[in-house]
């Protein structure tokens, strides 16, 4: 028999790969999410007709009951959340209320009606926070800083309760920075590939625009905030793999996921400009606005057990991932603008 699963988060990133993933290997792909966001995401096309959609939201625990009550699925992938840390202040009850106790009730509704499922929670490495060891592994204690990674440890401590009283599988992948084209437009590695696509366009003003409704380069300027902060990125067509590969175990564990290479943001922009054959410094500069109130420490990798037991490594360079990231968006401002 066809293997099923569900996707809650359809439409984000993970969403879109992991789907893609999956069909590929023959399952029978279930995407949850909210009917405008599937009505509205572009990425889905790219899925044909392959995926059978189910309108719900995760904080409305009758839409996920109805979802487990329609479908026999034997693998559970939640990646539903608020997902920005920066936003996450100003969003602090919505990103409780999704990220910590959709989580939840979703780990409670399967215990119920989907006992046998194995279930992926998305952890975050957001939630080492304030780092107190480096570089960070599944033994690494938690410091989160702002309410994303508090809800996330939320729903990750949850999932280990559901496995240590009620025997249930839930593995959580604790994902350090994971991107591609898919990736939403308002995270960092989005705003520099576009930028770099606009300075090789030549835009001066682009149509995008950032969080406070300003184009994202303005008079030919990219602003960011903190060009210091370091992070740890890979390609999340990568990562999903490793996430897939979660729920192949015979036990339920937790996983770090990352490359174990640190970047700061001027060296992203350094080496995404470069690869364009321009020089960052031309074109980047630092906003104040744009600073969290509270920064992460500097968070970097040490996937090992991902290795030893799941036998999973990276494969995409940071530098060939940039690459894909820029072609993708000056394909699309070239769409815009009407080219052939
Ligand atoms: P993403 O593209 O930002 O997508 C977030 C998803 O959550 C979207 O599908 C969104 O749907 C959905 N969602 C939000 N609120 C919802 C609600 N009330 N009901 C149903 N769906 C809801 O996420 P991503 O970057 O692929 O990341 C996937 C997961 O991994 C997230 O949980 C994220 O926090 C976590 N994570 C990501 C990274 C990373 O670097 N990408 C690192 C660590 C952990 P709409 O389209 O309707 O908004």
């Amino acid at each position: 028999m066809q293997p099923m699963a569900i996707i809650f988060g359809i439409t984000s990133q993970d969403g879109l790969l992991l789907s893609q993933l999956l069909l590929k290997k023959g399952y029978t792909v279930i995407g949850f999410g909210r009917s405008a966001s599937i009505r509205d995401n572009q990425n889905l096309a790219s899925l044909g007709h392959k995926v059978q959609f189910f309108n719900g939201d995760v904080t409305d625990g009758d839409s996920i009951r109805a979802a487990f009550d329609q479908y026999p699925v034997s693998e559970i992938y939640n990646f539903a959340a608020q997902s920005r840390p920066g936003e996450s202040w100003r969003l602090a009850l919505e990103t409780g209320e999704v990220n910590a106790m959709a989580a939840h009730r979703l780990f409670d509704l399967a215990l119920h009606l989907r006992p046998k499922a194995r279930i992926y929670q998305a952890s975050s490495s957001e939630m080492f926070g304030l780092v107190r060891q480096s570089p960070q592994n599944e033994m690494t204690p938690f410091n989160p800083i702002n309410p994303y990674a508090v809800a996330k440890t939320y729903a990750h401590n949850m999932a280990r309760i559901y496995r240590e009283t009620y025997g249930s599988y839930i593995s959580c992948g604790i994902l350090f920075n994971h991107e591609s084209r898919y990736r939403a437009r308002h995270f960092l590695c989005q705003k520099v590939t576009y930028g770099v696509a606009c300075a090789k366009l030549g835009i001066i003003n682009s149509p995008d625009k950032n969080e406070r409704d300003e184009p994202l380069v303005r008079g030919a300027k990219l602003s960011l905030g903190n060009l210091g902060a370091e992070r740890d990125w890979g390609f999340a067509g990568d990562y999903v793999e490793a996430i897939w590969l979660m729920l192949q175990q015979p036990k339920p564990e937790d996983f770090v996921i990352g490359t174990g290479l640190k970047h700061s943001v001027a060296e992203m922009c350094e080496i995404a400009y470069r690869s364009a054959g321009l020089d960052w410094r031309h074109h980047v500069i630092s906003d104040t606005r744009f600073l969290r109130p509270l920064e992460t420490g500097s968070t970097v990798a040490d996937a090992s057990k991902a290795r030893d037991i799941l036998g999973w490594t990276p494969k995409t360079s940071f530098k060939d991932m940039l690459r894909d990231m820029i072609a993708a968006h000056i394909e699309r401002l070239k769409l815009q603008n009407g080219a052939p």
